[in-house]
C-alpha cells in the first residue's frame, strides 16, 4: 500500500483553505483542486510499503506535545502545484526530523527530499496573471498525527487514515 505520514486538517482549517480555493477559482485559476476532504500536510512520504504497523510503531516511539500550525503565505512547485505555507514551527520540524531519522534507522524507505511543510491546494494550475490572493487567518492545534494510505479513486485520490498517534 502507498503510505504517508501527515497532519489531517481540522474542520476550521479545511473550511478556511476551501475558501482560499474558492477565491482562486473566482479569480480564474483552473486546475485540479484538492477536494477539501483531502487537504493535509505531509510529514514523510513512504510510498509503497506493506507494513503499516511497523510505521505506526515508529511513530509511537516519538513523543510530541500539541502544537499550533498557522497558514502563512502561498508558494508553488514547478509553477503548477500551488500550496499554502505555514509559519515556522519548531515542534513540527523537530518531529519530522526525528520521524525521518527513526524511519531510516528501521530501514523503512521514505522520500528524502528536504522537508518543505506545505498544504497543496491545486495541481496543474493554469493562470494568466500574477496571482494575488487574500491572506487567510487560518490556524489549528495539532493534537494527533496520522499514517495515511493513498489509493487512486475514480477521479481523485482517496486518503484513508490507517492509524494515528496522539500528543502527550
Ligand atoms: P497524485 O499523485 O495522484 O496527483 P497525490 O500526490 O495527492 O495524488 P500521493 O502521490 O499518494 O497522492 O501523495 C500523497 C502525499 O504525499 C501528497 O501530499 C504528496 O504531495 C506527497 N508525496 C507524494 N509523492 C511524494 C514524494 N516523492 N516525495 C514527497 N512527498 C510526496
Ligand atoms: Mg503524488
Amino acid at each position: 500500500m502507498r503510505l504517508f505520514a501527515a497532519i489531517e486538517m481540522d474542520d476550521g482549517m479545511r473550511a478556511a483553505l476551501a475558501r482560499i480555493q474558492e477565491s482562486m477559482k473566482q479569480a480564474g485559476v483552473e486546475g485540479r483542486f484538492v477536494p477539501p476532504e483531502n487537504l493535509h500536510m505531509t510529514l514523510a512520504f513512504i510510498g509503497e510499503y506493506p507494513d503499516a504497523d511497523a510505521v505506526l510503531d515508529i511513530m509511537d516511539t516519538i513523543p510530541f506535545e500539541p502544537f499550533t500550525i498557522r497558514v502563512d503565505g502561498f508558494g508553488c512547485f514547478d509553477e503548477v502545484t500551488w500550496w499554502a505555507g505555514i509559519e515556522k514551527c519548531e515542534p513540527l520540524e523537530a518531529y519530522v526530523r526525528r520521524l525521518r531519522h527513526a524511519l531510516a534507522e528501521a530501514g523503512i524507505p521514505y522520500d528524502r527530499k528536504a522537508y518543505r511543510p506545505h498544504i497543496t491546494l491545486v495541481r496543474d494550475a493554469m493562470y494568466d496573471k500574477a496571482p494575488v490572493f487574500e491572506e487567510p487567518n487560518a490556524a489549528m492545534e495539532v493534537t494527533f498525527l496520522s499514517l495515511m494510505r493513498s489509493d487512486q479513486g475514480k477521479h481523485d485520490r482517496i486518503y484513508t487514515p490507517v492509524g494515528v498517534v496522539e500528543a502527550c
